[in-house]
């Protein structure tokens, strides 16, 4: 069985139904494996499958306009649940949901959550069916069990880089969060964005640990990003031109602000956000990133000046304290 389920046969059914010709497959970093053996399969049937090689990292960088120029009649959209709300073309999301066991790993947490009663659950996309046999192996050590509906997400329970409101939900009535599913990344922002202790089952490796020196690490990197900007003069807005990261209001917002308090602003269109293509702007001594939030905190230590999320630039202007920030999270408004 493999790993995750690309629901190839729901996808000939819509392929079909559309009657699409030519197809954009769109993956995300770790699936893009996948792409070549999918493409064959489609081009078997008769279907012209283009196979996007940029990096997708979300379904924020849904790719319309790459879609639109190519004339393709569908988008396949791997990985990832909706996002973007008006769709040009017609787009058909695949979430690539996991087939694995989960028990070894959660029954693992058990021991790192010995000191905490009550629990809240979350995972990743692909782990979300798995949730309701988490919970039970969960409620049968005596544990008391919380899966947050936000209402912001396809699913109960789910988090994306950005988007912490289902942990937020249940934060106040939980003592801790298990996170289900691979990497750290997520976990982490379950911490930051809750400011909970977090504990992660990871399936694919049967393996549960805490997040909680890496979470720390970060937000002592955040508060050094912090002060540095505050003795800069001069920042960069950067204004993500990914379909679902463009904030032009938040940007226009945080320029007049930073402009007001005697800063000189400028603002950066920008695509991918990397070390290499700020290093082009060598005046420029902070910048506030109003696209994926991930890409500061994933990355501090990769990028030679402070790159403050717009709750991070609140506190260099003075609207929000420090401690106000740590107890607020780092997501969210
Ligand atoms: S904005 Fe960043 S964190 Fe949010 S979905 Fe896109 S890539 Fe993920």
């Amino acid at each position: 069985m493999r790993t995750f389920d690309f629901e190839e046969e729901r996808l000939k059914r819509e392929i079909t139904k559309l009657e699409a010709k030519t197809v954009l497959l769109q993956l995300p970093e770790g699936l893009k494996p996948e792409a070549i053996r999918l493409a064959r399969r489609l081009q078997k049937l008769g279907i012209l499958p283009v196979i996007s090689a940029d990096p997708c990292y979300g379904a924020c960088d849904l790719a319309l306009q790459d879609a639109e120029s190519l004339g393709v009649d569908l988008i396949i959209h791997f990985g990832h649940t909706k996002m973007v709300k008006h769709e040009r073309i017609p787009t058909l999301y695949i979430e690539a949901r996991a087939n694995l066991d989960i028990e070894k790993s959660v029954e693992k947490t058990i021991p790192l959550l010995e000191n905490y009663g009550k629990i809240g659950l979350v995972t990743t996309v692909q782990h979300v069916h798995m949730l309701e046999k988490a919970k039970e192996i969960l409620l049968g050590c005596g544990k008391t069990v919380a899966i947050g509906d936000s209402g912001k997400l396809p699913h109960a329970g789910q988090v994306i880089g950005c988007d912490y409101s289902n942990a937020k939900a249940v934060a106040k009535e939980v003592e801790a969060f298990l996170f289900l599913g691979g990497g750290r990344f997520h976990a982490i922002g379950v911490e930051l964005a809750t400011r909970k202790p977090t504990i992660v089952a990871n399936p694919y490796q049967k393996t549960a640990f805490t997040i909680e020196k890496e979470a720390k690490k970060i937000v002592n990197q955040r508060w050094t990003a912090i002060e540095e900007a505050k003795e800069a003069k001069n920042f960069g807005v950067l204004l993500g031109l990914k379909i679902g990261q463009k904030q032009m209001e938040t940007a226009l917002i945080l320029k007049e602000k930073l402009s007001k308090a005697g800063k000189s602003v400028f603002l950066l269109a920008i695509r991918e956000i990397t070390p290499e293509a700020l290093l082009q702007f060598p005046t420029l001594e902070a910048y506030v990133n109003t696209a994926c939030p991930r890409v500061g905190l994933d990355e501090t230590s990769k990028f030679h000046k402070p790159v403050l999320t717009p709750k991070e630039a609140a506190v260099v202007l003075g609207e929000k304290s420090w401690e106000q920030l740590c107890s607020d999270g780092w997501f969210g408004n």
